[in-house]
């Protein structure tokens, strides 16, 4: 008999400030890691499911990411000039072009 299920890790990345989508605000979001893994009697094998997304810590609403989405925002997001926060999330930016 085959023991085989899913488990399921969520790891927090990073916590970066970014405007809400949801309530506007420039506030504290967690960036979230959720990896799912198949198991094989209890152990795990392989990850088949890897998901991120930010949760917004004003207001609690959480936004999907694709992974570059998430590569984009973990590189620009913490290194730069630390405590200025422009809040700027990493999309298009209406000023250019
Ligand atoms: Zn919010």
């Amino acid at each position: 008999m085959l023991l085989f299920g899913t488990k399921g890790y969520l790891h927090q990345l990073a916590i970066l400030t970014l405007i809400c989508g949801q309530c506007g605000n420039p506030s504290a979001h967690t960036l979230t890691k959720r990896v799912t893994k198949f198991t094989l009697f209890f152990v795990p094998l392989f990850a088949f499911s890897t998901k991120y997304a930010t949760q917004c810590t004003f207001c609690g609403a959480e936004q999907q990411l694709t992974e570059e989405q998430a590569d984009r925002l973990l590189a620009g997001g913490t290194e730069r000039d630390g405590g200025q926060g422009t809040g700027r999330p990493a999309q298009s930016d209406p000023h250019r072009h």
